[in-house]
C-alpha cells in the first residue's frame, strides 16, 4: 500500500480527550511539526472527557479478534513504555455474573472466555471460577456471600489510572511542541470552517466560541460523546450515551485491606476496582444499556448535557445495583454514602466499532475519530497509530472503522439491559 509523507501538513485536533491526545502524541513523535489541539475545558485532562477518571479497565478479551489483537498490543505498551507503566496496575480481571443474572448476560461472559481460551497469548493466564469457595480463595478480601458468582479470572489484565495517564501524555505533547488552546473562549469549538473547491466542501479549520479562527490542512474531530454537535451527519451512526459512575470513600486502613484486588465486573450488577491509591476511593459503575438524551435535542440527536452540573446525578436504578453488589461483596460498606456521582458520556455505535475515517465529500480534509462505544481508553498508547496510518494511506482500509452512513444492524449484546432516555429516569436521592 503506497504511503504519503504527510508530516509537513498542518493538523488541527478538536478535543483533547483520549483519542485527541493519543493522536497529537503519535503525530508529534512521527515528525509532524504543526499540530494544534483545542479543548473546551481549561485544564487537561478535561472534566468533560470520559477518560478523566480514577481508573479504566485494561483487558484484551473481545469476541472480535481485531480488538483482541490490538488490545494485546496496547497492553504490551502499558507494561513496557515508561510513559504508560506508572499508570498501569496488572491486578487481573474477574469477569462474572451473579445468580440473579439473565441467561443472556451469562452467555456474554461465556463469549468472552471462549474468545480467548484458544489464544496462546492467554496461556496459563485464564481460569474459570465458580462459587463462593473458589472466589473467596482467589480474593480473600471479598467477605460477602457472593451468591452464585461464576465466570473467569484473567491475569493478563488490570486497570490504568486514566486521568494521570492523560495528564502525562498531554505534558509529553507540550514537550514535543504541540500547541494547545484551552477553555470556553479559545478552545471550545463552535463550528467547522469550509471552503467550496473542486465541487466539494473542503474543511479548512474551526472557529472557537470566542470567535478565534484556526486554519489547518487537516482537521481531526475527537469530541467524544459531543461529536454530533459538530458533525450532525454522524447522527445515524453515533449516539451520545452515558453511564452513571459513583465512588465511596474508604479510610486508609479500609483501603489497605483491599489493595491488589482484581478489577471485578459482576456483569448484572456493577464493576469496581481496587481503591484509588491517592484518594482511597472505590469506584462503581453499573454498565447496563446506558442512557440517552434525545429529549432536549431539536434535530433528533442524542448528545451530552452541555454543563458539568447537569451531569452530576446517578440514576436510582444504578444505586440499587451498586448497593446490591456491596451487600454481596463488601457488606461492611453497604450503606456508605455514594459520592462524586455523575454521568459519564461516550460516543456509541450499534456494533461497538470505532469510526476512524474521513468525512465523505470533504476531499480528505476532515477526519472523525469517534464511536469509542465505551471501550476506547485502553487503546491510548496505540490509538494515534491508527490515525497516522489513515493520514498516510489516504483511506480507511479497515472496514469496521469506516464511515458507514447508517446504523449497523448488530446490537451491543455485551451490555446487561436495555437503554433508557434520561428524562424517564428517577435520580438517586443522595
Ligand atoms: C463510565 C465509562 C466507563 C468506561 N470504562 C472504560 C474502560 O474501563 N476501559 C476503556 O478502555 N474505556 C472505557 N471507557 C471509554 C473511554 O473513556 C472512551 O473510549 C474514551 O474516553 C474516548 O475518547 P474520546 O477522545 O473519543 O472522548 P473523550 O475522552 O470524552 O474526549 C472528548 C474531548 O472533547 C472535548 N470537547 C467536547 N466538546 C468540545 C468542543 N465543542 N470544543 C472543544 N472540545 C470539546 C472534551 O472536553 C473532551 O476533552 C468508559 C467510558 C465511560 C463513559
Amino acid at each position: 500500500m503506497a504511503c504519503k509523507n504527510t508530516t509537513q501538513e498542518s493538523v488541527l485536533i478538536l478535543g483533547a480527550g483520549c483519542f485527541g491526545l493519543a493522536t497529537a502524541h503519535q503525530l508529534a513523535n512521527a515528525g509532524y511539526t504543526d499540530i494544534t489541539v483545542l479543548d473546551k475545558d481549561d485544564v487537561v485532562p478535561s472534566r468533560f472527557s470520559a477518560a478523566n477518571d480514577l481508573n479504566k479497565v485494561i483487558r484484551a478479551e473481545y469476541p472480535d479478534l481485531l480488538y483482541t489483537d490490538l488490545s494485546l498490543k496496547a497492553i504490551k505498551k502499558w507494561q513496557t513504555d515508561p510513559l504508560y507503566t506508572p499508570h498501569y496496575h496488572e491486578t487481573g480481571f474477574l469477569n462474572v455474573t451473579s445468580s440473579a443474572a439473565t441467561q443472556q448476560t451469562k452467555n456474554v461472559v461465556e463469549t468472552y472466555i471462549s474468545s480467548i481460551q484458544a489464544n496462546p497469548a492467554f496461556d496459563g493466564k485464564v481460569q474459570r471460577v465458580s462459587g463462593e469457595d473458589q472466589i473467596h480463595s482467589l480474593v480473600p478480601a471479598f467477605n460477602g456471600p457472593i451468591p452464585g458468582w461464576s465466570g473467569y479470572f484473567n491475569r493478563l489484565a488490570g486497570y490504568a489510572h486514566s486521568a494521570n495517564a492523560l495528564r502525562d501524555v498531554y505534558r509529553d505533547c507540550v514537550r514535543l511542541g504541540v500547541k494547545f488552546h484551552l477553555g470556553p473562549k479559545d478552545g471550545e469549538v463552535k463550528s467547522l470552517l469550509f471552503a467550496a473547491a473542486r465541487g466539494v466542501n473542503i474543511c479548512v479549520g474551526a472557529k472557537s466560541r470566542g470567535g478565534t479562527l484556526y486554519q489547518a490542512q487537516k482537521t481531526i474531530v475527537a469530541l467524544g460523546g459531543n461529536v454530533c454537535n459538530l458533525i450532525p451527519s454522524l447522527g445515524p451512526q453515533v449516539t451520545g450515551r452515558c453511564w452513571g459512575v459513583a465512588h465511596i470513600q474508604l479510610s486508609p486502613e479500609e483501603a489497605a485491606t483491599l489493595r491488589g484486588i482484581p478489577v471485578t465486573n459482576v456483569r448484572d450488577l456493577a464493576f469496581f476496582f481496587e481503591p484509588d491509591q491517592a484518594t482511597n476511593k472505590l469506584k462503581f459503575c453499573h454498565m447496563g444499556g446506558g442512557f440517552t438524551n434525545y429529549a432536549w435535542s431539536q434535530d433528533g440527536l442524542s448528545v451530552p448535557y452541555p454543563t458539568l452540573s447537569e451531569s452530576k446525578l446517578l440514576p436510582a436504578g444504578d444505586e440499587m445495583q451498586i448497593r446490591k453488589l456491596l451487600r454481596d461483596v463488601f457488606p461492611q460498606f453497604a450503606n456508605r454514602p455514594l459520592i462524586d456521582c455523575h454521568l459519564c458520556w461516550f460516543a456509541d455505535t450499534a456494533d461497538s466499532d470505532y469510526i476512524i475515517d474521513y468525512v465523505p465529500n470533504t476531499d480528505n480534509s476532515l477526519v472523525v475519530l469517534s464511536g469509542d462505544s465505551g471501550h476506547g481508553f485502553k487503546m491510548l498508547p496505540i490509538f494515534g497509530d491508527f490515525v497516522q496510518t489513515l493520514l498516510e494511506i489516504g483511506r480507511q482500509a479497515e472496514p469496521k472503522w469506516q464511515w458507514k452512513g447508517s446504523k449497523s444492524k448488530v446490537g451491543s449484546a455485551w451490555r446487561a439491559g436495555a437503554g433508557q432516555e434520561l428524562v424517564a429516569i428517577v435520580p438517586a436521592k443522595l
